[in-house]
């Protein structure tokens, strides 16, 4: 057993002690049968909200309504929820109300996959009532029960699906494959920042071609933004070397690469996905990059502008196209630059002003830059008197 379930384990004792039935519950069991690691250890139990909050002094109401109360134990906290069944679907998203059970089995018969359906007693022992342990040998995502039914109830979890199939490296099981690809258009209901968790999950995973060829092939991909058109791109971002990708900009970097989108078009497609602007900048500076190194080598000025950090994730992603990264020769060429920050210039903004006796004005930031181009580029060192002079030449010439 896990450190994680022996810290845990007073947890569920204490639970027991008061009367009620509790278990490890979902991705946690799930990963350490994989002998994975575990993220974070859930537990559900028969009691209800209220009574795990006189069981425990410290608690905190997270999502009460659907039974789940933090308990936080030392260091740890734990997600505590009640056994629950989600009767009333509405709109084929999540449910708004919940019953609570006293049950187990009614609990574990409304989770998604088998795989996530297994639940551990506080001695280690597993309550597998759908085969999940099969299925995890067979490595098969399969819905719990009817399909059909399932996607109908909450249509996240075709998505669901097929992020685990990434994540995991597992195929869909046919007759859940079968539903995916009949109930696909009821992704449209679904919002889209909780299908993005998922995409995010399914391109970031370890097998993501496993994934996206169901997810093309049931057409899932034309419920989710932005893609509807881009069938034909899909295919071709199957065909990047399968090595997992590291961070989700370095994703939607390597997605958009292969959709050839515009310039201007990046920014609403990253908008429809409900990105950030600090993701849309990111990926904008990675895509710009790639497109200049996969052109030629560095130019000084790039390097400067775009930092170490993009520098690096550009080059890593180099191998996507078959291209060797020089990790090493970057870094030292970056550390090489004579300034890394235009603060760092030697003259600021105000000494152009007080030297020139000049408004400022459009002149000054294009001023700026000349002063900072040269000094990157070595043309001239980063010294007060010497930028003066070169603005100086610079002015006399106009
Ligand atoms: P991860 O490792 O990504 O956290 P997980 O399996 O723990 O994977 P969660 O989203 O944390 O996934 O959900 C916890 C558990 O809740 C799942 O294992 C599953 O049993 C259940 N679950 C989550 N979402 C759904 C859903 N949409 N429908 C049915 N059951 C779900
Ligand atoms: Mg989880």
């Amino acid at each position: 057993i896990p450190d994680e379930f022996t810290r845990a384990a007073s947890v569920l004792k204490e639970i027991q002690a008061h009367g009620f039935e509790a278990y490890f519950v979902g991705g946690s069991v799930r990963d350490a049968l994989l002998k994975q690691s575990i993220h974070d250890v859930d537990i559900a139990t028969s009691a209800y909200p209220e009574e795990i909050k006189q069981i425990f002094h410290r608690t905190i109401d997270v999502g009460i309504d659907h039974g789940t109360v933090l308990v936080l134990d030392g260091e740890e906290q734990y997600e505590i929820t009640t056994f629950r069944t989600e009767s009333t679907y509405q709109d084929f998203r999540r449910p708004d109300t919940v019953t609570f059970v006293r049950s187990l089995k009614e609990d574990l018969k409304r989770r998604d996959f088998t795989i996530n359906a297994l639940a551990m007693n506080v001695d280690g022992e597993i309550i597998d009532l759908f085969d999940g342990i099969a299925d995890l040998e067979r490595q098969v995502i399969r819905a719990v029960g009817n399909p059909k039914e399932r996607f109908h109830e909450d249509a996240l979890r075709m998505m669901r699906g097929l992020r685990f199939a990434s994540q995991l490296n597992f195929t869909i099981e046919e007759n859940t494959l079968l539903a995916i690809e009949e109930f696909h258009p009821l992704l449209g209901k679904i919002s889209v920042e909780r299908i993005a968790v998922e995409f995010i999950k399914l391109l970031l995973g370890k097998n993501r071609q496993a994934a996206l060829l169901p997810f093309i092939e049931t057409n899932c991909y034309q419920y989710c933004p932005g893609l509807k058109y881009f069938g034909e791109a899909l295919f071709n971002f199957i065909e990047l070397p399968n090595k997992q990708i590291e961070l989700e900009n370095q994703a939607w970097a390597l997605l958009i690469k292969t959709m050839r989108l515009k310039e201007n078009e990046i920014r609403s497609f990253l908008k429809s996905w409900k990105q950030s602007n600090q993701m849309i900048q990111e990926v904008q500076q990675l895509i710009y990059g790639l497109n200049r190194r996969l052109l030629e080598d560095w130019q000084v000025m790039d390097l400067f502008d775009l930092g170490i950090d993009a520098a690096l994730s550009v080059e890593k992603l180099l191998f996507y196209y078959e291209q060797k990264s020089k990790l090493e020769e970057v870094k030292e060429r970056y550390l090489s630059l004579p300034i890394h920050d235009r603060k760092q210039l030697a003259v600021t903004g105000n000494d152009l002003l007080n030297y020139f006796d000049k408004k400022p004005g459009k002149w000054l930031g294009d001023m700026i830059e000349k002063l900072e181009t040269a000094v990157v580029n070595s043309q001239i060192k980063n010294d007060k008197e010497l930028l003066l002079a070169y603005a100086k030449e610079k002015i006399d010439e106009e």
